[in-house]
This record gives C-alpha cells, structure tokens and sequence, in this order.
C-alpha cells in the first residue's frame, strides 16, 4: 500500500471544530471518533499498522508536514479543548489551559530534534542515526490531558512512532476528542490514519494490556507516584514523568517586586495544576513582611494561623494508617475564592492565590497540593533555605526556583538540590519555554532521567559502519 491509496477521501476534512459542532458532554457515547477504540487490543493492532506504513512509505519531511498539520489543528482547537477540559475534569482555568494548548502546538519540537552523528577517517564511515522504537504506550494526566496528548504525539512522530493512549480515566473524553483531531490532521496531509490511538474507556487493565504487549517497546508516563512505580517495575524501557513539589527560594538581594509578582503568577496559572508551578517559599526573615506585602498587590490574599487549620481540613486527608497527609480531590485545581468562601475569608473574584505563614514541616509544605495556596516559610538565610527547600522538594528531581542576585546562593543552591528545571529570578513556566528560552515538554521526565522530553527520547540510536 503506498501513501496515496492509504488516504484521500478525507481530504476535504475539517481540521477546526467548533464548540457548536460537538456535543461534547455526551461525546464518548454519541460519536465516533477516529483512532479510539473500545478494545485496547485492536487500540494497538491499528498503531502497529500505521507505524510500519509510516516507516514503510513517509519519510523525514512527511514526517514534518504530519506535524505541522498537527500543530495548526491543536491552534485552530486550542479554546474549544480549554473548555472541554474544564467541563470533564472541573479543575484549572480557561485562559490558562488555552495558552498552555498553544505552548504545546508551537513550541514542542518536530523531526528538527533528530541530529545524526558522524565519524569519518583513514578506516571509513561511521554514522549514528536515530530510529524509532515503533509503537510506544502512552500514559497521561487529569491535569494537562490534551496538552500532554498534542506534545507526546508529535515529539513521538517525529521519531517516527506510533503511540496508544491510555488517559486518565477523569479526562477520557478530552483525551477521545484530542486523538480524533490528531488523526484528522495527520489525515488531510495524506498521513496513515490511526498512528496516534486511544482507549475509548482507559482502566488499570487495559494499561496491563499495553504495558505487556510484545509489540511495545517503550512506555512513556506523566502522572503521579502510583503510575511512575507501576512503570518503573514494567520490566520495559520506560520515560517516566512524575510528581513534583517546587520550592522557591526568595533571598535578602532579590528584587522583591519581581520575585512576588512571579511567584504569585507561576503559583496561581491554571490554579497551581502544573507540576513545576511553586509550591512553598521560602524567604530570608528580613524581607518576608515586603514579599507578602507585595504579594497582597498581586491578587494574592493571606489567611491567618485559624483559618489555615480550616483549610488543613478542608483540603487534606489522613491516610489512617500511615497518619500521612493525602490531597482531597475534590478541591485539586479549583479557584481561590472558592476556598476562601468555603473559610469565610471575603475577597473579591479576581484573587488568583491564597498564601499563609507555617512553619518549614507544616503539611501545605510537604505535601502537593495543586490547589492555588502557596505555604511561606521564614529562614535565617541560604544554609536553612536550602536545607527546608530540599526537604520539601523530595528528592523528586523535579523542579526548584530562587529570587536572588548573589551568585554564591543562585549556584550553590541549583547544586545542592539538582533538579531537572531549575529556574532564577523567573516564573516557574519559564522553565517550560513560556516567557523564557527554550523548546517546551508537557512530559518532564526526572523520575528516568530524559528530563525535558523531546523527539529524540522517543528513538533508539542505531550504528552504521562503512570501513574501507
Ligand atoms: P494520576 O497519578 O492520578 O494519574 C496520571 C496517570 O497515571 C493517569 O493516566 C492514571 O490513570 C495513571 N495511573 C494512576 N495510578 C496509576 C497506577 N497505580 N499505575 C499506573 N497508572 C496509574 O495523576 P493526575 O492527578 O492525573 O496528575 C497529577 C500528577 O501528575 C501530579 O503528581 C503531577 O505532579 C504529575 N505530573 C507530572 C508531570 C511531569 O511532567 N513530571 C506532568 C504533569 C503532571
């Protein structure tokens, strides 16, 4: 079969939908949508077939018009996948996850991450190319579904793989709409239909199902701590994205008015869902009382020692056993004035964060919220910052930011806690490209090690020799 007989029929399809066009509240029982099937077997049946016509008939630069098509489709739907996202899952904000879509689209990058390596001399040729793995097994979040969807496709294509989609069971029709769109574009282009699937209703099983397949060779996950050990102990290859919990660190040489208007806007963006988004502060004693002040001037509202007890039970959980904190999920991702309401703390609507003075190992500390209340500690100065800092950040390898303008602090701190995103005198989305140098990842794999996740982690390296 070769590329022209594969599509064609299809190309007078819409790439935009609109939110009039579908029904999306009732979308997985009323529409059928390609690429995402009931059963996970023909789920990955359907990708092992488009991957090898992928590898078989397109080369690199069809590749890249793939994702170009990709990429407009994902602009031209970025506000409708907002919406339905807030619809289905109920967390986060609208204008956020519309610049998040975008981020995605345009800045995660294509077949241009593919570099090959060369060595010529007295004995011949030796090249390392890249090549796919073939059809890999995707795992993604409630908090970023179609964002990490669009970014794992098209670093994924690049590649030249296919990829089976196992969303969270929150974000399923989302996710169901996002494949539709992704094969709708891959289609108009003349690409082979199904190359990104989906498991029209995910479970632990059919996740089984693609993690013991013969035909996958690599699983990549972005989520929380049951799904990164669920990977680790795979028995396969696996990028694993997991759970962060960032600290910042604000010193005594920062410009406060910078640190507190980034600190507020990195911590409230999409109502703090982000893994990398600032979690706890904390800042030398001496200009604690201006970062708060100049926090207050940035939509943020500071609760007292009662009122953060009402929000200790309003928001945690204990396990009974373990005694540890557990997140209420009900409250993941909502509003601030919500939970200022549910306290009886009057705001106004526009408060984007809660913030509140505890102490280093209070819960909001140690435990990740996603919720937009940001924890602040006092320190004495860097010795205590970093020694509180790294206790909260675990050891995830995560993501960690400073306000400073001493050197000795900014590089002796990036040092000590290693973290895969490690930001200064910045917001926490600078780290993903936002407002900041740099290609961007919805799939920040610390937990492997890959890090910011591109193309070229999604291929095998292959050694070709010519000798003389
Ligand atoms: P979640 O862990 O509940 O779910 C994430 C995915 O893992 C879903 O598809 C879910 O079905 C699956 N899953 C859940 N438990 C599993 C298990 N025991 N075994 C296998 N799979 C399992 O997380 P969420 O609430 O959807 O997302 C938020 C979490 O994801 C946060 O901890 C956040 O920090 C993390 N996250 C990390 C990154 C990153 O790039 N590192 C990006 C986004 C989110």
């Amino acid at each position: 079969m070769n590329k022209e007989t594969v599509i064609s029929s299809t190309k007078n399809l819409k790439l935009k939908q609109t939110i009039e066009s579908i029904d999306y509240k009732n979308c997985l029982e009323d529409i059928s949508y390609l690429g995402v099937f009931q059963d996970v077997e023909v789920a990955i049946d359907e990708a092992i077939k488009a991957q090898e016509k992928l590898s078989l008939y397109y080369t690199k630069e069809q590749r890249e018009e793939i994702i170009t098509e990709i990429r407009k489709a994902a602009l031209q739907n970025k506000e409708l996948l907002a919406k339905m996202i807030l619809e289905e899952t109920k967390m986060g904000r609208y204008e956020d996850k519309v610049l998040k879509h975008e981020l995605a689209a345009k800045y995660t990058p294509g077949t241009e991450d593919l570099t090959t390596t060369a060595w010529t001399g007295d004995h011949g040729l030796t090249v390392v190319e890249t090549s796919p793995y073939g059809v890999i097994g995707a795992i993604t979040p409630s908090t970023n579904p179609t964002e990490t969807v669009i970014c794992n496709s098209i670093g994924m294509i690049a590649a030249g793989n296919s990829v089976v989609f196992n969303g969270h069971p929150g974000a399923k029709k989302c996710v169901a709409f996002a494949v539709d769109m992704i094969n709708k574009a891959i289609i108009s282009c003349g690409g082979p239909k199904n190359l990104v699937t989906a498991v029209k209703n995910p479970t632990m099983e059919s996740l089984d199902t693609i993690i013991k397949h013969p035909s996958i060779k690599l699983l990549c996950g972005t989520g929380g701590p049951g799904m990164v050990k669920t990977l680790l102990h795979s028995g396969k290859k696996a990028i694993v994205a997991g759970a962060g919990n960032p600290p910042v660190i604000v010193d005594d040489t920062a410009d406060i008015e910078k640190a507190s208007k980034n600190i507020i806007e990195g911590c409230s963006f999409d109502n703090n869902l982000p893994c990398i988004a600032e979690k706890e502060v904390f800042v030398f004693d001496h200009v604690a009382d201006s970062l708060i002040t100049n926090m207050l001037k940035n939509n943020a509202v500071i609760i007292n020692e009662d009122q953060v007890q009402r929000l200790v039970d309003l928001v945690l959980l204990r396990n009974n056993q373990t005694q540890e904190y557990i997140i209420n999920k009900d409250w993941v991702g909502k509003d601030a004035k919500l939970f200022l309401d549910e306290i009886d703390v009057e705001a106004s609507s526009s408060v984007k964060c809660i913030i509140c003075e505890v102490a280093a190992d209070h819960p909001f500390v140690m435990t990740e919220l996603m919720m937009p209340i940001l924890p602040i500690v006092r320190v004495k100065n860097i010795d205590e910052a970093i020694k509180y800092a790294k206790i909260a950040e675990q050891n995830r390898k995560h993501s960690a930011y400073i306000h400073s303008k001493n050197i000795d602090n900014l590089n002796r701190f990036e040092k000590e806690i290693d973290t895969t995103i490690f930001v200064k005198n910045g917001s926490s989305f600078s780290g993903i490209g936002y407002n900041a140098e740099g290609f961007t990842t919805f799939t920040i794999a610390g937990s492997s090690g890959e890090g910011i996740t591109s193309a070229k982690n999604f291929t095998r390296q292959r050694r070709c020799v010519l000798t003389c």
